[in-house]
């Protein structure tokens, strides 16, 4: 690296370190991949020296080997591109071999020409890493994956299971917060007392406990379950106050290792969220229902998860056409992901979309797939001037902070019109809080950005939330439609959804149209757009261009 880039890269080191008080800096020309650390950095770390070449290496070697794959899929971003900067934790090793939890911040800084020159950040140490909850005294989040990857690497079959309460927070606003801790405090040692002889039990994150448990069967479990919630829901006393609590439970039944724990991780939550938003707190085994094969679908989930990190191989969107229900012309499409390979041929995404959005990479997904439809979309806009893309949203989506601008961002880059972008808000995605909900419909309404409510009818809280949302399209669940010309029941349904979309001015979309005869049926309700497979079926991009109706 020459002098003068040198004396640059110390400049801003030094206007960095200035803003940055009490955290360690570091400031990297990406050209040469020529970085300079904090001294006390080099120190604490045992790194090799205030300057050095490819930093992020070295760098890497110190990040907890369990949080190395976020690590680099963040730093691959940064590098490649597709991301401005991040915003992190992870646990990294120092001078002594212990490990401490860091709060890294980067950015990237570009040229005028819009080349990115530097990556710059913050580490931020928060000092040593506790493998004890304090509240609890039992193994924390992070003893529950040390045990995790333990568990898998000598490959013990077992069940993994969590347990969560529902509404805690309010009992927080009851009793206070230190009477709150002393209550979860109590509910820990209970549940513990009911399965440490089949394993070890952990405080997850917020009020969560998980257990990786061995010889204990799904029955035994269940009962164990039983017991539990009936005593916390009716008996449960604390420093003789009486204080009644809603469980929630799910698990993973772990029997062959073929997966990693990262993905069994992934499983438990998603089978955790079914119980507690679906099953009003029943214990749900993750996987029940959707496929014969538990193991098999953990083996498919698992290299799913893996392509993300990949670029994402394997996925691609399929476009299926949405047209107009009167002049039955093109109006524009909605965008359906699907993942396919070699081995397990195509994978619809109702196998993979309600597990990867527990998932810490699914940010990237999402993303993904509004650059690959925005993209897609423009051209589609050349043929069709009004034409509208429909995007799919996960609720994490919608939790993940920044969101809004991400979404703004790309349609900077890839030009694509705010009114053309439709996103359809899923049935899950009401299970974020409603206030933050209507913060996030009216800042995207307000950008210009349409919404569509998806599955209309199927929710706990659908008449609330068209009061409650301006939207600009109802979609009606294709349950709905199915029966249309003969069953009384469906055709009261789509009457009344209809009215009510038009009382509250938004449009209607059926989903869901298959014959002729049907949507020739649905043009006498105020429905203005069709969709379903008399027009056509999901199909790849090219084959989409190519449709008659296209
Ligand atoms: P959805 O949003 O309700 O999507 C419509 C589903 O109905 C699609 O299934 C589509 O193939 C199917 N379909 C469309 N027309 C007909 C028809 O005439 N008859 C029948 N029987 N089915 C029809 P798909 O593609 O398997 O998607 C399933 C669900 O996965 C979607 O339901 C959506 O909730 C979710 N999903 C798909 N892509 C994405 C995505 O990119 N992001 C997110 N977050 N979720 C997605
Ligand atoms: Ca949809």
């Amino acid at each position: 690296m020459n002098e003068e880039s040198k004396t640059k890269l110390d400049e801003l080191f030094n206007a960095f370190s200035t803003v940055s008080e009490g955290a360690y800096v570091y400031v990297c020309d990406m050209d040469d991949d020529y970085s300079r650390w904090s001294k006390s950095a080099v120190d604490y770390f045992d790194l090799p020296n205030e300057y050095m070449e490819g930093a992020g290496a070295i760098w890497e070697e110190h990040v907890h080997p369990d949080d190395r794959e976020n690590y680099n899929h963040s730093i691959a971003t940064i590098f490649d591109g597709t991301s401005g900067g991040h915003d992190m934790q992870y646990r990294a090793r120092t001078r002594n071999g212990e490990y401490v939890t860091c709060t890294c911040k980067g950015v990237v800084i570009r040229q005028s020409d819009g080349r990115p020159k530097y990556f710059a950040g913050s580490i931020k140490n928060h000092g040593l890493h506790n493998y004890t909850d304090t509240v609890t005294g039992l193994r924390s989040l992070y003893g529950f994956f040390e045990d995790l990857r333990g568990m898998f690497w000598s490959h013990d079959e077992g069940i993994i299971l969590q347990i969560g309460t529902t509404g805690f927070s309010q009992v927080n606003d009851i009793y206070g917060y230190s009477f709150g801790n002393r209550i979860f405090q109590t509910l820990a040692r209970f549940i513990r007392k009911k399965l440490f002889s089949f394993g070890s039990v952990y405080r997850m994150d917020g009020t969560k406990i998980a257990a990786i448990t061995h010889g204990l069967s799904e029955r035994q479990l269940q009962e164990i379950y039983e017991e539990i919630k009936e005593e916390v829901s009716k008996e449960f006393y604390v420093d003789g106050n009486h204080v009644s609590l809603a469980l929630n439970a799910g698990y993973v039944v772990i029997d062959s290792f073929t997966v990693n724990d990262k993905t069994a991780y992934a499983c438990l939550k998603s089978a955790y969220y079914e119980s507690k938003k679906r099953r009003l707190g029943a214990l749900v085994r993750f996987d029940d229902g959707m496929s014969d094969d538990n193991q098999k679908h953990l083996e498919i989930l698992n290299v799913i998860r893996n392509s993300i990190s990949e670029d994402f191989k394997g996925f691609a969107l399929f476009y299926q056409p949405v047209v107009d229900a009167a002049t039955e012309k093109i109006k524009g499409a909605e965008a359906l992901i699907r993942w396919r390979d070699a081995t397990y041929g195509l994978i619809p995404p109702d196998w993979f979309i309600p597990v990867l959005e527990q998932d810490m990479l699914f940010p990237s997904l999402g993303e993904w797939i509004l650059r690959r439809a925005m993209t897609d979309g423009k051209e589609m806009l050349a043929k069709h001037p009004n034409f509208t893309m429909n995007v799919n949203l996960s609720y994490t989506q919608l939790e993940q902070e920044g969101f809004i601008d991400m979404v703004m961002e790309l349609l900077a880059e890839t030009g694509f019109p705010a009114e053309n972008l439709c996103l359809e808000i899923t049935e899950r995605c009401r299970l974020i809080d409603m206030e933050l909900l209507k913060h996030i419909v009216l800042t995207f309404r307000e950008n210009g950005v349409k919404i569509a409510l998806d599955d209309f009818g199927t929710g706990f809280s659908t008449l609330g939330i068209i009061r409650e949302l301006a939207v600009d399209t109802v979609k009606i669940e294709r349950e709905f439609v199915k029966g249309i010309e003969t069953r009384v029941e469906d055709q009261i349904t789509v009457e009344f959804i209809s009215s009510l979309a038009d009382a509250f001015s938004a449009e209607v979309c059926v989903e869901g149209v298959e014959t002729e005869s049907m949507k020739e049926y649905l043009k006498k309700y105020k429905v203005h757009s069709f969709q379903g497979y008399y027009y056509s079926k999901p199909v790849p991009y090219d084959e989409f261009v190519e449709l008659p109706i296209y």
